[in-house]
């Protein structure tokens, strides 16, 4: 019946003019029965047929068509990463390329590279690093910072920072310097600070980055970070956090020229200020979810609830205990992270944005800021269903098993980044004990229960797809999904794994749900975007350990070919 049903729909499309037809390849559609065929035709940037070879041929060749014989090649739907830092990603290697900072020594001799080129006293900042990716797994103090005396040196950890002798003198910051509210200035075994400045990063006076950027140089470094991700293989992204400045940016790549790959925008609204003005920025503000066209649009709306397991500040709700000492310069073994809205105002905000059409969401990393996102999304859910508007939990690295019931009650679903399996969890199970990490990431239980899952990266630094923080090569993502093996070798709980097909769903057509675009995108279907990938081996049956290493050999969006070549 179902055959029927799509041989019906196929033939009033197939109008036999075809732009393209793609032939004699291995089509992973992911449609709702997951076929597999040969061929495609293309019209207009719209798939119009998919089947085998002869019929998609003899029905849609014209003179005019352009005929490429994929040669056994796998084609998948275009990729989809529901989670990237665009911008900031752009701009980080837009005027140098950042060496790989996997270690304290290869910090230092950044460092002292960059004294080279400076006048003394010139601030040298260390890019985001993240302490758990260090071979050392501890966050450098101040000693480690000095090899460059005559520079004051900030290492960016992101919630927690790091500053050098030099630095913190500039700075005024001493054995008496009272700690910012919420924060710390973190002391040595001699009561003098030893450079970690937990959540206090504003003490620092006068540090700037290498440089400010034009308006110019962004939209160049946007466009540039774009066609790196169509280059991944990556025909759509999330961005997940702009400001108005931001959409700026981004309106005028768009009027510049075609964008490589389609975007859908998060809004983070800052929520530090107090409640009343959150709440009438929310209220005057014309965007809401699905504002836009098909290259540029609104989705989520979201506030950053805790901090980075990576810098000991996501809120847990265990203690970051001993270890976290060494990791994050944590004073306090009881400290359990930072929960930066508390739960009125963060349902007050909520339900502001919700009544304005919003998809909502919340940086969550820690099981206690997970467990009060879910209170919100409770509270709202009794005074209207929550399930449509596709809400989500963001990250939710440390989940439980009564908060996976609760999101399958509700219909909330999740953007997941497993990459973080592979990086984070020889550091973060050591921390937190192997016991903790149960729910770390646990897809298995998500689809189980019928919650879907969209893959994403965080991708926030760097320009190479394997090496950046974090890496947004999707086909290693998804294998991190399908092998859940961590940097050092071991498995992390095997029952949570999943085949290859659901790992490609959550890069397809589950990314493609929560961005409320399954309709158009997300699997090869006559009617939806011709939003392909083509790839050098066969996802569905090479070895393992070769799904990391896939590359594409052409990245189609909207039947144009926009990366690689045919
Ligand atoms: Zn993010």
């Amino acid at each position: 019946m179902r055959i029927l049903v799509l041989l019906f729909l196929a033939l009033p499309l197939a109008a036999g003019d075809a732009d393209i037809i793609l032939h004699n390849g291995k089509v992973v559609t992911v449609d709702a029965a997951f076929r597999i065929v040969e061929a495609i035709a293309i019209k207009n940037g719209r798939i119009t047929a998919a089947g085998k070879s002869a019929d998609v041929l003899a029905a849609e060749r014209t003179p005019r068509t352009k005929v490429i014989d994929l040669a056994g090649k796998t084609v998948l739907p275009g990729l989809i990463d529901a989670h990237v830092h665009a911008l900031e990603a752009g701009l980080s290697e837009f005027r140098a390329t950042i060496p790989t900072l996997d270690s304290i020594s290869a910090i230092q001799d950044y460092i002292r590279a960059e004294a080279r080129s400076r006048p003394k006293g010139a601030w040298i900042v260390v890019p985001r690093t993240l302490p758990p990716r260090l071979k050392e797994m501890r966050f450098p103090t101040k000693q480690d910072l000095d090899v460059a005396p005559d520079h004051p040196v900030a290492f960016d950890g992101s919630y927690v920072w790091s500053a050098n002798s030099l630095a913190l003198k500039i700075s005024g910051i001493t054995r008496d310097t009272p700690n910012p509210p919420g924060g710390e200035v973190v002391k040595g075994p001699d009561g003098e600070p030893n450079g970690i400045l937990r959540n206090a990063s504003q003490l620092l006076k006068g540090v700037t980055r290498s440089g400010t950027f034009s308006d110019q140089d962004k939209v160049a470094a946007l466009g540039q970070m774009l066609q790196l991700y169509a280059a991944a293989g990556l025909t759509a992204v999330g961005d997940r956090a702009v400001t108005p400045a931001e959409v700026a940016i981004y309106e005028k790549l768009k009027s510049q020229r075609e964008l490589p790959v389609r975007v859908v925008l998060t809004w983070r609204p800052n929520a530090a200020r107090p409640v009343d003005q959150v709440v009438s920025e929310i209220r005057a503000s014309s965007w809401t979810t699905n504002q836009g066209d098909d290259w540029l649009r609104f989705g989520t709306f979201k506030v950053t609830l805790d901090g980075g397991q990576s810098v000991g500040t996501a809120y847990q709700r265990m203690p970051y205990g001993p270890f976290g000492r060494q990791l994050y310069g944590q004073t306090d073994p009881d400290a359990r992270g930072t929960l930066f809205v508390e739960p009125e105002k963060l349902y007050r905000i909520m339900s502001a944005a919700r009544d304005k059409g919003w998809q909502l969401t919340a940086h969550v990393q820690g099981g206690a800021a997970i467990d009060t996102l879910l209170d919100t999304f409770e509270r709202l859910d009794r005074e209207k269903p929550i399930a449509p508007s596709r809400s989500h939990v963001m990250h939710g690295s440390f989940m439980s098993e009564e908060a996976l019931n609760r999101m399958q009650r509700m219909g909330v679903i999740v953007d997941v980044q497993p990459g973080w399996l592979h990086f984070d969890v020889p550091a973060l199970q050591r921390v937190f004990g192997l016991q903790n990490m149960r729910y770390f990431f646990p897809l298995r239980s998500y689809i189980d229960r019928g919650i879907i899952v969209a893959g994403g990266s965080d991708h926030m630094i760097g320009h190479n797809k394997n090496t950046a923080v974090n890496a947004f090569n999707p086909f290693f993502n998804m294998w991190a999904c399908i092998t859940r093996r961590t940097r050092e070798g071991q498995v992390i709980y095997p029952e949570e794994k999943i085949t290859r097909q659901e790992a490609l769903k959550m890069w397809t057509i589950w990314a493609a749900f929560l961005q409320f675009g399954e309709k158009t995108r997300g699997s090869i279907e006559p009617g939806k975007f011709a939003d392909l990938v083509v790839i050098d081996r066969d996802y569905l049956s090479c070895a393992e350990d070769e799904i990391r290493r896939i590359e594409p050999v052409a990245t189609i969006v909207n039947g144009r070919v926009v990366a690689g070549r045919l």
